[in-house]
């Protein structure tokens, strides 16, 4: 069952007029669509509400309303930390997931997650690891605070369903994901231009990055995992820029027989982002918690330091020990 929205995190919000929100590095649909969102019910609260995130969005959610307001990067926002009472941080197992450690020691951290293993690190902390979205949560929180949802809001909130259920499709679709989804859709919520965000409005480089990637493609464990990786020169020949990456693990997780896919991909000169994706009860959660990162049960990550054939036989190794265990 989903939880209810805690009392003492309404009151904080209810008490408070000046908010910072932040999200995870590399943020993803709904890191996004649930921060904007928020920011958005909190204005019509009577609140004010800046949005500081690490990293710039994917390329395809840069038109989504609101976003061209979002404070980017390392360096602090105007006035800050005196200008703000709170901070939330949504999305967050650890605090060291938004990337901006400046902010998480400057302010009390009202904490919204969705992911399992979340260290509890606010002031105010719900955990709904059975929430499709963290962006379902802040939908809830909106009922709970009566806080009107126009139609932008709604088709925020509707997004962050769409991204992390993969379009309705991964084990984390509920029947609260499509309650949400219907409700949002009576408040104006528009699923054809989050389908147009989504998958019509890719740059041709994000095209020619899946012909690069596909071609590293390998299959292991007598077809059951896949594997593909991503280097900075890959990206480059395809004129892809920081975020276009985002969906290319769908490929290799389309193909019949795959139990368990790895994405690994370059950063930077000697560090590699490893996405996981597994079907059933295969955790790669627990795969990527080993390697110090995390995720969700089905789909996970972590990040590592050094050679590239090194990390690369070491997540085969722990994958293939998972699907096989
Ligand atoms: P991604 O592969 O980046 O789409 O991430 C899949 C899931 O794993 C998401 O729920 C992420 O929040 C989570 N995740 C990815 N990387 C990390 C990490 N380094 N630490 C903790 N969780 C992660
Ligand atoms: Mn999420």
């Amino acid at each position: 069952m989903t939880t209810n929205v805690p009392e003492r995190l309404l009151r904080e919000i209810q008490d408070h007029d000046r908010f910072l929100i932040t999200s995870h590095i590399h943020p993803d649909g709904d890191a996004i669509g649930s921060s904007l969102a928020l920011a958005r019910l909190l204005a019509t609260l009577g609140k004010s509400a800046v949005i500081w995130m690490r990293d710039p969005a994917p390329t395809v959610y840069r038109p989504l309303p609101g976003n061209d307001a979002v404070h980017i990067g390392e360096t602090p926002p105007a006035g800050f930390p005196e200008a703000f009472e709170r901070l939330v941080v949504l999305e967050c197992p650890t605090p060291e997931r938004a990337g901006l450690p400046a902010a998480i020691e400057a302010l009390p951290v009202l904490n919204i997650d969705h992911h399992l293993g979340n260290d509890d690190y606010g002031v105010v902390n719900w955990i709904d690891t059975n929430s499709a979205s963290v962006g379902a949560m802040v939908y809830r929180m909106a009922h709970a605070l009566s806080a009107p949802v126009d139609a932008d809001t709604a088709t925020l909130l509707y997004l962050t369903l769409v991204t992390d259920t993969g379009g309705f499709r991964f084990s984390n679709t509920n029947a609260e994901a499509f309650e949400a989804a219907a409700s949002l859709m009576r408040a104006g919520a528009c699923p054809e231009t989050v389908s147009r965000w989504l998958y019509e409005s890719q740059p041709a480089a994000v095209i020619k990055l899946v012909g690069e990637t596909l071609r590293t493609l390998e299959l292991h464990a007598n077809g059951r995992v896949a594997t593909v990786w991503l280097t900075r020169e890959m990206a480059q020949r395809a004129g892809a820029r920081e975020g276009d990456s985002e969906g290319l693990i769908d490929y290799p997780r389309s193909i019949a027989g795959v139990d368990a896919v790895a994405l690994m991909r370059q950063v930077d000169e000697a560090s590699y982002k490893v996405s996981l994706r597994s079907r059933g009860a295969i955790d790669v959660e627990r795969v990527a918690r080993g390697f110090g990162g995390g995720g969700h049960p089905n789909a996970a990550g972590f990040t590592l330091r050094g050679e590239r054939e090194v990390l690369f036989r070491q997540t085969l190794d722990a994958l293939t020990e998972a699907v096989e265990a």
